[in-house]
């Protein structure tokens, strides 16, 4: 094999779970989106509102907290743990990202921050007295480019006075705190443009109306997503989250975690987009015979679900190999790609299928199959997860 990325060998540490793994916390789960019916989610939809008892019955389950540490008061469970936790919730018909961010953005400060830092934050995210939910990366000029972001990061003393401006930023305007990426040193004064990058703790309790706005977004979902102005913020020095000017390298370090989590998700939808379309096709009757009794209805679904099938497959072996602490970076991009793509097929197909009652909003299924839409464009579009297969498993050149 020519392939860059390091072949897997044939050994017996990394095994993957094949059928229902970790019963009882799914069970646990379907406990608590059965609480959480489509009225309750289509109603949060027309008052663009932020579903706070659901994302509070998750913490009390202790299920923000699953990937911290015992010794930080979480419950220190593997990935895999955490990534069933989110299909499940998306399986049931609720919707995991008003949650999910607090999963990976805490490992940044996890694996890079002080001792002190993890002692100050961590326990009370574990126990939902704090929200870490809001991640500020992606900024209307630069897209998908994060070296070229514009804002800044300037040391004063024992602060930084940060000025720029975010977009995207979800959540914003219910977490308690955000992971800030900015930059400390200017491009033209660093080696590589991935140095002089920073990552900080942006206490937002503090910080909104004394340096930051926060705007929220009109979209197409309810993402609760948001523009954040940042004019001569003040941030501690004490918030920097590691060395200053490491900031994009730890960012990378947890995308491996992000993807494979939200592969997970987009499993979970489109397990549940997928049953209600089979439900449909065997409910519905037309010509004197269930709608699915056609190949020409019941064999998209039947793609469907293999597709979803091999898609989550590869969300299992990615968090395989991301538990035992080997490489993972094409498994963790191409089970989110895979899983991104089935998610949409079997929207698409639960939405046929449903032929016009597709359009009613009481059935749900135009409200995921708009939401599924966006795991082709964030947190990574498809484009960039191609480009690093082709680049990094392919060695073929870098195009960009
Ligand atoms: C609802 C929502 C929530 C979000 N939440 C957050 C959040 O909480 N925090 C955050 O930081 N960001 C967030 N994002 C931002 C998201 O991560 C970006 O939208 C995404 O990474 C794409 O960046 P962009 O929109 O700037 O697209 P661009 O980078 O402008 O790209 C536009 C298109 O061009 C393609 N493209 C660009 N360059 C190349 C190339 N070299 N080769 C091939 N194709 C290319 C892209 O793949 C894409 O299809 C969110 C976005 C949405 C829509």
């Amino acid at each position: 094999m020519n392939y860059h990325e390091p072949a897997i060998e044939a050994d017996a540490e990394v095994s993957v779970a094949l059928g229902e793994d970790f019963p009882e916390l799914r069970a646990t789960v379907r406990k608590i989106c059965a609480k959480f019916p489509g009225e309750y989610w289509r109603a949060l939809e027309d008052r663009s509102g932020y579903p706070t008892e659901f994302v509070e019955a998750l913490t009390g389950a202790g299920f923000l907290g699953a990937l911290i540490p015992e010794e930080y008061g979480g419950s220190g469970l593997p990935l895999r743990a955490a990534a069933v936790i989110l299909e499940e919730i998306n399986a049931n018909g609720c919707t995991a990202s008003p949650a999910h961010a607090q999963m990976y953005i805490m490992g940044t400060l996890l694996r890079h921050g002080s001792e002190t830092q993890k002692r100050t934050y961590l326990p009370d995210i574990a126990q939902g007295k704090l929200r870490l939910q809001a991640f500020g990366v992606t900024e209307p000029n630069t897209g998908s480019d994060t070296t070229q972001l514009k804002t800044r990061a300037e040391r004063q003393g024992d602060v930084y006075v940060v000025n720029g401006q975010k977009i995207w930023t979800s959540r914003a305007l219910h977490s308690d705190l955000m992971l800030l990426l900015a930059r400390t040193t200017p491009l033209d004064q660093v080696k590589k443009r991935t140095d002089g990058l920073s990552v900080f703790v942006v206490d937002l309790r503090a910080a909104k109306g004394n340096g930051i706005e926060i705007r929220p977004i009109k979209a197409m979902i309810n993402h609760n997503t948001t523009e954040v102005f940042i004019e001569n913020l003040r941030v501690p020095a004490e918030n920097l989250i590691g060395e200053e000017g490491q900031g994009f390298r730890y960012i990378l370090d947890g995308m491996n975690a992000e993807r494979i989590l939200v592969a997970s998700e987009c499993v979970g939808d489109g397990r549940w987009l997928l049953n209600k379309g089979v439900a449909y096709a065997s409910e519905r009757s037309v010509f004197g015979r269930p709608i699915g009794q056609n190949q020409g209805v019941q064999f998209p679904l039947a793609r469907a679900y293999a597709e979803l099938e091999a898609a989550d497959m590869m969300c299992r072996r990615a968090a395989a190999l991301f538990q035992a602490g080997r490489p993972c970076g094409s498994d963790a991009n191409i089970a989110k790609l895979l899983a991104s793509e089935a998610t949409w097929k079997a929207a698409d197909t639960a939405f046929q299928t449903h032929g016009g009652f597709a359009f009613a909003q009481e059935y749900d299924v135009e409200r995921k199959w708009r939401e599924v839409r966006l795991y082709q464009t964030a947190p990574i579009s498809t484009n960039m997860v191609l480009a690093y297969v082709a680049q990094h498993v392919l060695g073929l050149p870098r195009s960009y």
